[in-house]
């Protein structure tokens, strides 16, 4: 079995979603970037502060700012029986670190979602600011109105996914973040799997590559 996994993929592509229903079946840890960023953003810390800006205008937190946070993460002793990172790495140097801090993968996965679908995806998203759970507006509704299904915080729209900043996001991600798949291919790690179609549809053909290691 894999378990040292990454989620590759542009904003909208369900990376998270996915990341968490796997980390619940396989009871590993889902290491979000985003979420650890917005949870610092929101208690006011040295590190939130500084992400502040990058993130309100959707553009990428300053690499040494995000290796940081995600070695200490890793030092922790619940991802001895693997990890779902998320969201990281989004840039070649974070994985070159990443490789250089002696961190292995087994799989990284690389969701993809048309462009189009993307956008309203992303502009109907409900995310739960305590649990990080995302829900849809029209196609993926909460049981209760505004009410995570999750936790039963109440859901936010996220300051990014206005469809401005999610532009922003998109063209950081194709200039940044798509190299990865190159990256990660050259070192037979790559797995693609299509975003599209119903979520337990999309987790099962995670599973296949997950279980076939
Ligand atoms: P996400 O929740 O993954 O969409 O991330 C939200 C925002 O947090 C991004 O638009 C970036 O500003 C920042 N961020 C999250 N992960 C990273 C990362 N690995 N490198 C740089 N910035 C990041």
């Amino acid at each position: 079995m894999r378990t040292r996994l990454m989620m590759l993929g542009p904003p909208g592509a369900g990376k998270g979603t996915q990341a968490q229903r796997l980390a619940e079946a396989l009871r590993i840890p889902q290491i979000s970037t985003g979420d650890m960023l917005r949870a610092a953003k929101a208690q006011g810390t040295p590190l939130g502060l500084e992400a502040a800006g990058y993130m309100d205008r959707g553009e990428l937190v300053p690499d040494e700012v995000v290796v940081g946070i995600v070695k200490e993460r890793l030092a922790g002793a619940d991802v001895a029986q693997g990890f779902i990172l998320d969201g990281f790495p989004r840039t070649v140097p974070q994985a070159e670190a990443l490789a250089e801090a002696g961190v292995q993968l087994d799989a990284v996965i690389n969701v993809s979602v048309p462009e189009d679908e993307l956008m309203a995806r992303i502009t109907g998203r409900l995310s739960c600011p305590s649990c990080g759970a995302a829900f849809h507006r029209d196609n993926h509704p909460p049981r209760q109105e505004g009410t995570c299904d999750a936790c039963g915080s109440a859901l936010i729209v996220r300051k990014d996914d206005s469809a401005e900043v999610f532009g922003q996001r998109l063209r950081s991600y194709q200039a940044k973040t798509a190299p990865l798949a190159a990256f990660y291919q050259d070192r037979g790690l790559l797995f693609e799997v299509e975003g599209t179609g119903p979520l337990d549809v999309i987790q099962a053909r995670i599973r296949d590559i997950v279980d076939a290691g």
